[in-house]
């Protein structure tokens, strides 16, 4: 029996290793935390990410290795790769860490990004203003996540105020999108560099978190997906990637604006568990395993809520037609990820309606958004 080494022992490892237990595969993660989600399905080595000890076990006990927080050290990563099969290839890892260099890359490959400028004191903070105009967006280059380390800036005051708590250096400013909508791309490609595309989806996000997952994302007029895939196609390819990729595109006026990647299974592509023919997690393992990668094709309509600081009552939410839920066991604290409930329904129409008897289980704001969306599409 194989074993997959996986660098994090989170909600994603749990994920990718209920996917990979059915095709055989063994599991074994290192992660810092005690009792981690992942840590119920396979053996976990509680360490620091850049404990030698710990990683060289890793190594001598995998067949292969990959991760699933993109904020492990590079130099950790590149380690590993020395002795074992490291999947998504470390530069996919390094390109991802630093929201500059990620940006540059986007568009060094004919990708759109907001307008962006480094920050590294204070006249380079007046330039960014006044090349970008106001608002704009100051965040961390490296470590952001959830809407963590950034700053919407609408004056001067609010400038300086981010950038002292950014830390004065390290920043990038991106120019304000106002965006129509969020979407997402995820991609897979194999090891044999055959590539498949699930469809585009539609994410809504409150306070920096993604609350609300819709898939297929509803296309009007241009075929974004082609735009998405063509884009995506190249990131992959300049990688020479492995596994599965997320992308996070703005759209305004039928245009794609990429925002950032990640590289590995993703938050937006949870749905696809029910609700496509192979699920993100298990293309994950398909493709760093060097197995034949899986159809994406979605399985009807599907709404994935995240559960964000308290689990919802079980016996309630499973009464909800089509509803699958997904517990992470994590002890439930503000603003963390407790879970996720994917709510599958044959017809858009159907979806709908499941979803409209249910906004309570979104943040007001949310449903909102959503209510808003779908007056707009119906106009
Ligand atoms: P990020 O951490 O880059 O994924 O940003 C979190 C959220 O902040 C995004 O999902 C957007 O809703 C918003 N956001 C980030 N960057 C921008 C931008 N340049 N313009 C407008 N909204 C943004």
């Amino acid at each position: 029996m194989k074993t997959i080494g996986v660098l994090g022992a989170g909600q994603l490892a749990r994920m990718l290793a209920l996917a990979g237990m059915p095709l055989g595969f063994k599991f074994l993660y290192v992660d810092p935390s005690h009792s981690s989600p992942a840590s119920w399905l396979g053996e976990q080595i509680v360490a620091p990410f850049e404990d030698a000890t710990a990683l060289q076990k890793l190594a001598d006990s995998s067949d292969l290795i990959t991760y699933e927080f993109e904020n492990i050290p590079v130099s950790v990563v590149r380690k590993l790769a020395q002795t074992r099969s490291v999947f998504p290839p470390p530069i996919a890892l390094e390109s991802s860490q630093d929201r500059l260099l990620e940006k540059q890359f986007f568009n060094q490959h004919g990708i759109d990004t907001a307008p962006f400028c480094p920050v590294d004191d204070q006249p380079s903070l007046e330039q960014a203003i006044a090349a970008l105009k106001l608002p704009l967006i100051l965040k961390t280059r490296r470590f952001g996540y959830d809407g963590k380390g950034q700053f919407l800036v609408k004056s001067l005051e609010d400038a300086i105020t981010a950038f002292n708590q950014l830390g004065q250096k390290g920043i990038i400013a991106e120019g304000f999108v106002h965006f129509d909508r969020e979407l997402s791309c995820i991609a897979v490609r194999g090891i044999d560099g055959a590539t498949f595309f699930y469809p585009l989806v539609e994410n809504f996000h409150h306070e920096g978190i993604l609350r609300l997952s819709l898939a297929p994302a509803q296309v009007h007029a241009t075929d974004l997906n082609l735009q998405a895939s063509a884009q995506v196609g190249r990131i992959l390819q300049a990688l020479d990637y492995v596994g599965i990729l997320a992308v996070e595109f703005f759209e305004k006026e039928g245009r794609l604006i990429a925002n950032e990647m990640a590289p590995r299974v993703h938050n937006s592509g949870h749905w696809t568990i029910e609700g496509a023919e192979t699920s993100q997690f298990e293309n994950h393992i398909r493709a760093v395993a060097g197995l034949p990668l899986g159809d994406p094709k979605p399985r009807g309509f599907s709404a994935m809520i995240n559960i964000i600081g308290s689990m919802p009552d079980t016996s309630k939410v499973l009464k909800i037609s089509g509803a699958h839920l997904h517990d992470y066991s994590k002890e439930p604290r503000a603003g963390r990820k407790l879970g996720h409930l994917t709510i599958r329904a044959d017809s858009l129409e159907e979806l709908n309606r499941t979803l409209r008897e249910n906004l309570d289980l979104l943040p007001l704001e949310t449903a909102k958004q959503w209510q808003n969306r779908l007056n707009r599409s119906k106009a």
